[in-house]
């Protein structure tokens, strides 16, 4: 087996990550029943880019996920969200972080039955009480391209389209970082590689930073970069990846373990 590299993940410029940690630890429970989800992980995440992390199950990509996106605490290190250190932060200016610089995409695309996908699009601007930037929304509406589609309801809307509103919502309030997870977990390959193909032209074209946690070597490969974790651990990364340059990768790193 490859020795664990370091991942030097560009730390010498801090100034240019819209988020990254410094030996991020996690870990569950006590005593004997304590697990070490993460394991002192440092990692950064440049703006305007898109980046996936990859890993076997249970080799810490959500919690990696949840500890960046200030949605759980850490046992130990630091995590930044642009300038900000999410450990550092009371419940209600991280509550705030989160609204106001994080976006969020799960499996489960979480629409509301009964607003329209437009109305879904606007909701956290509408909660937040924040003046929508008329020109940003109007360019998301227009990527989502479902410009026939925006008064129907979710149920009215296949899956894929569901995630594409999903990831609008996620992407109106112009936010610092949008994280998702498993974003085309529930979705066929096809809805899937249109939702994909949303998360990354806007990282391209609109200059979104996104980082999607996936198990999949082929949505993977829509990301500029790939992390992979083993064991609470970032193992090796990967620049300008292709499903089978991933797939390759993870076989690597432990032949016996396929990628689930
Ligand atoms: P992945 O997303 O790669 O499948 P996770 O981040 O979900 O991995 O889990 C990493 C490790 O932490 C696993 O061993 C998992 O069982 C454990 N874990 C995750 N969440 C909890 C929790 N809330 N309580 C206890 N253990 C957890």
């Amino acid at each position: 087996m490859p020795q664990p590299k370091t991942v030097s993940a560009d730390l010498r410029d801090p100034g240019g990550a819209a988020a990254r940690s410094r030996d991020l630890t996690k870990i569950y429970g006590k005593g004997e029943t304590q697990i070490v989800a993460l394991d002192s992980v440092s990692v950064e995440f440049a703006r305007g880019r898109f980046t996936a992390i990859m890993g076997p199950s249970g080799s810490g990509k959500s919690t990696l996920m949840h500890c960046m996106a200030g949605l759980d605490s850490l046992s130990a290190g630091s995590a930044w969200i642009g300038d900000t250190e999410l450990s550092g932060l009371g419940d209600r200016p991280l509550t705030q972080l989160r609204r106001d610089k994080v976006g969020f995409v799960f499996q489960a695309f979480n629409l509301l039955p009964t607003l329209s996908a437009l109305e879904n699009i606007t909701l956290p601007i509408d909660l937040a009480r924040r003046k929508p930037d008329r020109e940003w929304l109007e360019e998301v509406v227009e990527a989502v391209g479902l410009a026939e589609r925006l008064r129907h309801r979710p149920a009215q809307l296949s899956g894929g389209q569901q995630q594409r509103v999903a990831v609008a919502r996620a992407l109106a309030g112009r936010p610092e970082i949008i994280f998702a997870d498993e974003p085309t977990g529930n979705l066929d390959s096809r809805s899937g590689g249109e939702v994909l193909g949303f998360l990354q032209s806007s990282v391209r074209t609109l200059g979104q930073t996104v980082v999607m946690v996936t198990h999949d070597p082929v949505a993977a490969s829509y990301a500029d970069r790939v992390v992979f974790l083993a064991d609470g651990q970032l193992t090796d990364e990967l620049a300008s990846p292709t499903p089978e340059t991933v797939l390759d990768r993870m076989r690597r790193f432990d032949p016996k373990r396929q990628p689930s």
